[in-house]
């Protein structure tokens, strides 16, 4: 059965076909053809802004590198455009592996002032160099010849153009739809869960990144064999604006919100170049008075942009990815039962004068659960923190079955077979429930950019849903897999996480007060898990609050107060401990 979606974007594809032969006035024809060129622009802007979250001002700086290497390398050394556009991928692509080397390590308000920063140093660069023929730029440039058509009239070239704007539409669409689109998405919400889940945020980030300029690069080889002229001045600073507002109208978060963006604004401008002027008198360019309004009005009452509003309209589609004949992934080897998996040895974290966590050791042995509790403050969470590498410890060691892991990165600890949940559950709220947990097997697939793109990656992405699945089936979740995550209530989200960590085939799993938010049945289904994972030989280390279910549940206990380890033993040593009445009493000991 065919949906309602795959419908649209063949009536769209037929519409897109008919419009040149159509008796269409030539006008439009144009504002199509630059509509499409944006439109390529806009979707790596999707991609790196409304999805990792990376916010550009300088896109229009990568279009320009594309149309000047076409320009240059056509009309002096008469390279065929086939070729130059490969040219054109090189030098952006090296270009923005560069800058994305050297900016994607800012955070905060620092990206985009770097990307405003180098979106100008381009465009004077441009300006100045005398081969390229400074501002004037460079004339002549042929139009494409495609397989002995020559795409010298607007309604040849529209044919190319909309062709690979459907198709980067797709691949964008197949991008988001994988392993490496949950993790993009998952870089949005800062590096501490992805890396938790063995993602190489930075490596993200810098795909992304270059991804989007390769996108700007296509657009500008096109636009220079469109006009047939380049100059500085469409790859300005400007310009970049534009295309981060064509962005943000359309629906930064969308990959037809790119399409649609870069269509309204188009027009929009064009509209308002003829009128304002009538109105107000005079020249000037008022439109971008116009437009500036405009964005704070969309940011204020429309932050996902148009496309949201229509989406919200649209009949929501389960992904049709059948999976039920898929192969079991791999899993890790188990320890044998009692071995050490975890040693913890006078850890220490100093935050300046404070110490949250003064000189603690424990062990964790295999198919034990180990409580870790105390009063707020105590540095349970730190401790968690500190093994699972998301904090570098002050001093101390920490090693997994023997294997020194204290200085090794989180997602090199967490490919180590550490998984993890938060005290504060960090997910990605706009991913259903399925696809949330399955970024936590995230480091059992590899299939990267290209794979998915073309959809080479089916095989392991049935693998990998079928695994998230099984995990949301254990915890009891397996009704509300196709929900978005961010729907659910306080402690589903909870037990998403532990779905989600599951994934990962751990050999240790953290669990930071998993039980909070939840309802007495669910508590009880949680505590028949976790001993059901005990039994098939994984070690839990359990922060909780909730002592019925620590009692009843754990082998041994750490207690924690002020940093410090107060004691350890069984539950029942532990609940005789005037020591430990005294820390939770408050009282002076
Ligand atoms: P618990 O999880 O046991 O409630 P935490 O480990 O969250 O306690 O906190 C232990 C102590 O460390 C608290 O006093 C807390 O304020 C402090 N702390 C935790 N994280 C930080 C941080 N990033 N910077 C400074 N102080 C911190
Ligand atoms: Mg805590």
């Amino acid at each position: 059965m065919m949906n309602t979606r795959r419908l649209s974007l063949i009536a769209f594809v037929a519409v897109l076909a008919l419009l040149p032969v159509l008796p269409v006035p030539e006008f439009w024809i144009t504002q199509a053809n630059y509509i499409g060129l944006y439109t390529l622009v806009v979707i790596g802007l999707v991609l790196l802004t409304g999805i990792a979250g990376l916010t550009s001002f300088g896109q229009a700086a990568f279009v320009g590198l594309g149309a000047y290497t076409a320009a240059y390398l056509t009309l002096t050394h008469h390279i065929s455009p086939w070729l130059t556009v490969w040219a054109g991928f090189v030098v952006t692509g090296a270009v923005a592996l560069i800058l994305g080397w050297v900016t994607l390590r800012m955070s905060g308000h620092y990206l985009p002032l770097a990307t405003i920063a180098w979106g100008l140093s381009l465009f004077y660069l441009l300006g100045n160099l005398d081969f390229l023929g400074k501002y004037d730029g460079l004339l002549g440039i042929p139009a494409l010849d495609f397989f002995g058509i020559t795409l010298n009239t607007g309604r040849t070239f529209f044919y190319l153009l909309w062709a690979l704007v459907v198709l980067a539409s797709i691949g964008a669409i197949n991008l988001l739809d994988s392993r490496t689109g949950r993790a993009m998405r998952a870089v949005k919400g800062g590096a501490t869960m992805p890396e938790a889940m063995g993602v190489d945020t930075f490596r993200v980030k810098v795909t992304v990144f270059v991804l989007a300029a390769l996108l700007a690069s296509v657009s500008g080889w096109l636009f220079a064999h469109f006009q047939r002229t380049v100059n500085p001045s469409p790859f300005g600073l400007n310009m970049g604006i534009e295309y981060l507002f064509m962005a943000v109208v359309g629906g930064v978060g969308h990959v037809w919100g790119a399409l649609l963006g870069a269509g309204v604004v188009q027009i929009l401008k064009d509209q308002l170049q003829v009128w304002l002027p009538k109105l107000l008198g005079g020249s000037g360019n008022y439109e971008m008075i116009v437009f500036g309004v405009l964005l704070v009005l969309v940011l204020q009452y429309a932050r996902d942009g148009i496309w949201a509003f229509i989406e919200a309209r649209l009949p929501r589609v389960q992904r049709k990815v059948d999976w039920t004949s898929a192969t079991a992934l791999p899993e890790r080897a188990k320890p044998p039962h009692g071995e050490v998996v975890l040693d913890v040895n006078k850890v220490r974290k100093e935050f300046g004068g404070l110490v949250a966590v003064n000189d603690v050791s424990f062990q964790v042995r295999a198919g034990e659960i180990v409580g870790l509790i105390g009063p707020n403050g105590a540095g349970k969470s730190t401790t968690f923190n500190l093994v699972t590498g998301v904090l570098p410890l002050t001093r101390g060691a920490v090693s997994l079955r023997g294997e020194p892991i204290g200085s090794l990165a989180s997602r090199e600890i967490a490919r180590r077979g550490v998984s993890r949940t938060f005290q504060h559950v960090k997910m990605i709220p706009g991913m259903t429930v399925l696809e949330n947990v399955a970024l936590g097997a995230h480091l059992r697939g590899g299939k990267g950019v290209a794979a998915a793109m073309l959809r080479l990656d089916r095989a392991e992405e049935r693998q990998l849903l079928k695994e998230a699945e099984t995990q949301l089936k254990r915890i009891g979740m397996h009704a509300s897999m196709h929900e978005l995550a961010g729907n659910l209530a306080l402690g589903p989200q909870r037990l998403m996480e532990i779905a989600r960590a599951l994934c990962a085939d751990p050999t240790l799993l953290l669990l930071d007060e998993p039980a909070a938010g939840l309802r007495l049945k669910e508590k009880q289904a949680l505590s028949a898990v976790l001993r059901q994972l005990r039994g098939e030989g994984l070690s839990i280390l359990l922060v909780e609050h909730d002592m019925d279910l620590v009692m009843g549940l754990t082998d041994r206990i750490v207690v924690m107060e002020f940093g410090t380890k107060l004691i350890e033993g069984t539950p029942e040593e532990v609940q005789a401990s005037p020591a430990v009445r005294a820390a939770y009493l408050g009282t002076e000991h």
